[in-house]
């Protein structure tokens, strides 16, 4: 992978036509070593948020060892890049023969069910495979609500009472059993995460088993940009919901369980930006060449502001406007098609045109990840970068960035 200083060298040397992701590992060790000091247990990277075996990598050297798998080739992924590390099957409802392969051919002994057909699946394939269930954790997950960019608890999730009867059958069978939970991604109220565990509380009092685990799941917020033309919401930091959350599993009697969490977003998020040139200046809009079929489609379903930067093309000799006004430009993606408009303006200089680059920060998470090859646009072109997205480059560029907009 070519190495550069940051996205404007990048830009400049290259003058990219297409897409170019720009990978920070150690901005990703950086924050992924942040959670983990953070959090008071196991921490397991969820995979579907981005599974790039750069990522993976990264993340093992950073002290990884626990990783939050979804289907067989997300598990394949890890065992290639990490052999040694633990992967923890949560997805709640799943293929038997899935079940199977976790379990036979990679050797995985954590995971989740939602449903009493999800037991069955998981018992026929212990029995055929001969495996002690006491060797085996099976978590049940939890309905929960909550307000999050993303909720997910109209999908999965056994109610309270339907959890207990869960837990207890599991317990008869001789698995060992956890709770765990899943807020959603992006969560906007740190009082999610209480709720969800005094819920979790409720089924541990009626349940004859013991807990032998708790995972809160993922859901921790990413930062991002704040469009100044609107209400700023107030978002605690990381370290505030952390430090919240300590004092939640501790009054809800859950300290002396063995933890477990399912960050993805908050670890990966600034672990990329994004070099996108702009195709098409009209007027106040800007067509693109991403969309979001390819690396924008999270900030589309999620409304999220990212946060830009203007990198001029020095080519353009003549320009139009005052750099230093900063104004929002409704964003065009690059399909042919009209529902590939971002729903959240870029702020930029007024005086950005045809041909100019643009470096979209913060865009690690769920980005590459959800890429498809709709109308033959597939970014996939990567270089490394050295300093992180907010440090360094023109002021004006982070007019949409949280700590800029003040
Ligand atoms: C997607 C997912 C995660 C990761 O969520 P983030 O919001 O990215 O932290 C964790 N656990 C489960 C079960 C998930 O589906």
């Amino acid at each position: 992978m070519q190495r550069f200083e940051n996205a404007r060298e990048a830009a400049l040397a290259l003058r990219p036509d297409d897409p170019v992701y720009c990978f920070r590992p150690e901005v990703l060790k950086q924050d992924c070593r942040a959670f983990m000091s953070m959090f008071p247990g196991k921490t397991a990277y969820a995979v579907k948020t981005n599974g790039e075996p750069m990522v993976l990598k990264a993340l093992a050297e950073a002290g990884v060892t626990g990783f939050d798998v979804a289907s067989p080739a997300e598990i394949a992924e890890v065992r290639a890049v990490a052999p040694d590390a633990e992967m923890l099957y949560m997805h709640p409802v799943k293929a038997q023969s899935h079940i199977r392969l976790a379990m036979e051919d990679y050797g995985i002994r954590v995971i989740v069910v939602d449903h009493e057909d999800e037991i069955t699946k998981v018992t026929r394939v212990v029995r055929a495979l001969d495996i002690d269930p006491g060797t085996v954790t099976v978590f049940v997950r939890l309905q929960t609500k909550g307000s999050a960019a993303y909720e997910l608890s109209k999908k999965y999730g056994a109610g309270p009472a339907a959890a207990v009867e869960l837990i207890d059958r599991l317990a008869r069978a001789g698995f060992k059993v956890g709770i765990c939970f899943h807020v959603g991604s992006q969560i906007e109220d740190p009082d999610t995460y209480e709720r969800a565990l005094a819920s979790a509380a409720w089924v541990r009092s009626r349940v004859k088993a013991e807990i032998a685990a708790l995972d809160v799941g993922g859901g921790f917020p990413a930062e991002y940009g704040h469009d100044p033309n609107r209400r700023q919401p107030v978002m605690p930091s990381l370290e505030e919901i952390m430090t919240r959350l300590r004092t939640d599993i501790d009054e809800w009697g859950f300290s002396g369980t063995p933890l477990v969490a399912e960050p993805g977003r908050v670890i990966v998020a600034r672990a990329y930006s994004l070099i996108v040139r702009v195709l098409l200046r009209k007027g106040r809009r800007l067509y693109i060449n991403d969309g979001i079929w390819a690396s924008l489609s999270d900030s589309w379903t999620g409304k999220i502001t990212l946060p830009a930067r203007f990198i001029p093309d020095p080519a353009i000799r003549h320009r139009n406007g005052d750099q230093k006004n900063i104004v929002p430009f409704k964003v065009c993606g690059a399909t042919c098609d009209s529902v590939d408009i971002l729903s959240r303006p870029f702020w930029l200089p007024e005086t950005v045109d045809t041909g100019d680059w643009i470096e979209i920060g913060h865009i690690g998470a769920y980005s590459l990840s959800l890429r498809t090859r709709f109308n033959g646009f597939y970014p996939d072109t990567f270089v490394e970068v050295t300093t992180p997205f907010d440090e360094g480059g023109m002021p004006e560029g982070f007019a949409s960035l949280e700590t800029m907009a003040d």
